[in-house]
């Protein structure tokens, strides 16, 4: 849908809204806003491009002495939003970043990937789509209003009420995004008591991710006013499932058709499928930095919660990093099983577009699908069919995060920098933090 500024004047005229949110994303992931009065004065600035703010105090943007910065509103973004009209109406847009000179900011990640689809472009694909898997879980506040680790019911995956009394927020979840113009294709409880997934139809990649982004917003507000704490954290409870993201991928090519698709190929796959799983499987090591980016994301990625710890890909086998889902034309797609929620979405699906156009211009050839259980091999078994391991902690994810030519190039400079220094105060942090384990392991034995 394109949406022009008349649209946008008759909307805050029409609907009465009094306040502009000006949205955008910092390295970490978390958006971001600066709200200004829905006034004809601002909206000419807007428009304008001469929106101005104080990037300095933002996560991974600025330093001090160039900290101001001109945002950008992508006019398509434009959203009311369904609440909050006490004080008056809030609409909203997602912004790009820009300095003063009038560049693209290298440290915005919308940017970031809107400059990996020009290299996408460049090799001959119109289009990157993505499909998203996100989940979380709803857990109850206590008299304070703050989040405990309760959860507000006993379902289970695909149950029905009354077992599954979240069900009523996750339904209001659904009408809000609906309303906003997401097209919902499946929303149930998860595995995981308290835990639920909402999926969407595929888009193209960029607005998939502002996509991620709103969702999580109306989550975690529309939970709120249910009296609860939605947590997009990877692994919130220990001893049940954590909670993912997975990213349905295919590349479409100018006269719009699925370049995944192959009826004559193995496995109806083409030869750019299988080169662009390669791609992922080559540098998985190395981007889980940026798809699991938190210390906890990798008390998920351990065996027996569903969550991938090995490097291979598959057809029907859920237990791989990569799986390829059943459904083939159009519809023909890789999914990533290893990204979890607290992942920036934008960072991420530059690196996954990286590695797979890397895997697709070096023609490489994806090793066999394994279709048997990996969990349930020994490791010489694994040895045997060239599976190797997911990075075990942050620090190792990090420290092969800066080896990878192709992942760090589609970071670029500015935002590794930026990120690998966040991540190694994160993790110096949890390093010298003594934990429950260690005192109930320890303290008694030595
Ligand atoms: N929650 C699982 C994970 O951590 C996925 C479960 C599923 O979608 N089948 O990835
Ligand atoms: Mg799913
Ligand atoms: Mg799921
Ligand atoms: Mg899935």
């Amino acid at each position: 849908m394109v949406i022009t500024e008349a649209d946008i004047r008759r909307d805050v005229k029409e609907k009465g809204i009094k306040f502009l949110r000006l949205m955008f994303t910092d390295i970490l992931g978390t958006l971001k806003n600066v709200e200004v009065p829905a006034t004809e004065e601002q909206l000419d600035k807007l428009f304008e491009n001469k929106m101005m703010f104080d990037g300095s105090s933002i996560e991974g943007f600025v330093r001090i002495n160039e900290s101001d910065m001109l945002l950008y509103p992508d006019l398509d973004t434009w959203i009311v939003f369904p609440w909050g009209d006490e004080y008056g109406k809030v609409a909203g847009v997602i912004c790009d970043v820009y300095t003063p000179d009038g560049e693209p900011f290298a440290g915005d990640p919308r940017g970031v990937l809107k400059r990996n689809l020009k290299k996408m472009e460049k090799v001959g694909f119109k289009s990157f789509n993505l499909g998203p898997e996100p989940e979380f879980f709803l857990f109850k506040l206590d008299e304070n209003g703050n989040p405990t680790l309760e959860v507000n019911d006993k379902g289970s995956y695909f149950d029905l009420a009354p077992t599954d009394l979240a069900g009523n927020t996750r339904r209001e979840i659904v009408n809000v995004l609906t309303s906003l113009g997401f097209e919902v294709e499946a929303s149930h409880h998860e595995v995981a008591i308290g835990q639920h997934e909402i999926d969407f139809k595929y888009e193209n990649v960029l607005k998939a991710c502002d996509n991620i982004q709103i969702f999580k917003l109306v989550v975690r507000t529309v939970a709120r006013a249910h009296g609860l704490h939605a947590s997009f954290m990877a692994k919130p409870v220990q001893g049940i499932n954590g909670s993912g993201m997975h990213c349905n991928m295919s590349l479409f090519t100018a006269d719009g058709k699925n370049a995944f698709a192959d009826p004559a190929g193995d496995m109806g796959l083409s030869d750019v499928a299988q080169s662009f799983i390669a791609g992922l499987l080559k540098h998985a090591y190395n981007f889980t930095a940026i798809s699991n980016p938190t210390v906890n994301s990798y008390k998920r990625l351990v065996p027996g919660y569903e969550a991938p710890v090995y490097v291979a890909w598959a057809g029907r086998n859920r237990s791989p990093l990569i799986r390829v889902p059943a459904s083939r034309g159009m519809s023909t797609r890789v999914e990533l099983r290893s990204v979890d929620p607290t992942a920036n979405p934008y960072l991420v699906l530059s690196v996954l577009l990286a590695s797979g156009l890397d895997g697709i211009n070096d023609k490489l050839q994806a090793p066999a699908a394994i279709e048997e259980n990996i969990y349930m091999m020994s490791e010489a078994e694994r040895k045997a069919h060239g599976i190797t391991d997911l990075p075990s902690t942050l620090h190792n994810a990090v420290k092969a995060l800066q080896e990878d030519a192709v992942v760090t190039e589609a970071l670029g400079d500015h935002v590794l920098a930026n990120f690998v220094e966040a991540k190694r105060i994160e993790w110096a942090s949890y390093a010298q933090f003594v934990s429950r384990w260690e005192i109930d392991n320890y303290l008694e034995l030595y």
